[in-house]
């Protein structure tokens, strides 16, 4: 099971607009428009803003300086995915390189049992995510061969024997720093406005749980 079956399980009654970009965002005393890349606009009376906080200051420029969001960054994370019809030859499911390593994290899908193909991912470290970011595809393939040569024979990364292989790029993958107090950020000065996050709790999944619920509990206090 992948990490996105329990927001889906949880999402599933619910109405969601995906592939939809908001660009503008227009605050009223009592209420909210906003506005996606297709002119569409949306009412609502609570707006939950849970994207990182630069993605956040940029609809709202007047939280910039924020002391609760205006030290919160992110470190980049590049991650490769490699599927083929052999299976990879190594023991493990998934190994950690160490932090010196372009590469920090590899894993074997079919081995986790979330992919019915042979198909490894692999996240690459702060400092090469940072250097790779904008690279082409090709260089970041390039690179991911020639620094993984202990590994190579499990790996069997030769070129033309994929599937299918893929770059993603994560510009705000991993806050950096400590959780937060309180771990959202909470304003009523007009209609309220709510921001949570993994960025406000120190990262992942359930950092990310925590803020939203500790964000929802102090706004349901004040209804
Ligand atoms: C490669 C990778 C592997 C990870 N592995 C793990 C793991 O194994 N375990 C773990 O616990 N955590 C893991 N994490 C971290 C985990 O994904 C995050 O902690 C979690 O997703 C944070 O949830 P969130 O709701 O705070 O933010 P996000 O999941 O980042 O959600 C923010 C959403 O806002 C959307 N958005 C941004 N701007 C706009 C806009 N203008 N309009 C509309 N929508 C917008 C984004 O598209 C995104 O869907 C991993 C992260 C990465 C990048």
């Amino acid at each position: 099971m992948g990490m996105s079956a329990i927001p889906k399980e949880l999402a599933k009654n619910l109405r969601v607009n995906f592939e939809t970009k908001v660009v503008r965002i227009e605050r009223q005393a009592k209420a909210w428009s906003l506005w996606d890349e297709n002119e569409n606009r949306l009412d609502c009376r609570l707006l939950v803003m849970t994207c990182p906080t630069p993605q956040i200051t940029t609809l709202l420029p007047e939280f910039k300086d924020h002391p609760q969001i205006k030290n919160v960054s992110y470190r980049p994370c590049l991650a490769v995915l490699i599927c083929r019809e052999l299976p990879f030859e190594m023991e493990w499911t998934a190994k950690w390189m160490g932090r010196e390593s372009s590469v920090e994290w590899i894993c074997d899908n079919q081995k986790k049992g979330i992919s019915p193909l042979p198909a490894l991912t692999m996240h690459f470290s702060k400092n090469a995510s940072e250097k790779y970011f904008d690279s082409p595809d090709e260089e970041v393939f390039r690179m991911l061969e020639v620094s993984l040569p202990n590994l190579h024979r499990g790996l069997n990364l030769h070129r033309g024997d994929f599937l299918y292989r893929a770059v993603h790029r994560w510009r705000y993958s991993q806050p950096i720093g400590a959780a937060i107090h309180p771990p959202y950020l909470y304003d009523q000065t007009l209609a309220p406005l709510l921001m949570v996050g993994d960025g406000f709790s120190g990262g992942r999944v359930e950092g990310a749980i925590q803020s939203t619920l500790s964000g929802l509990n102090k706004w349901q206090e004040t209804q």
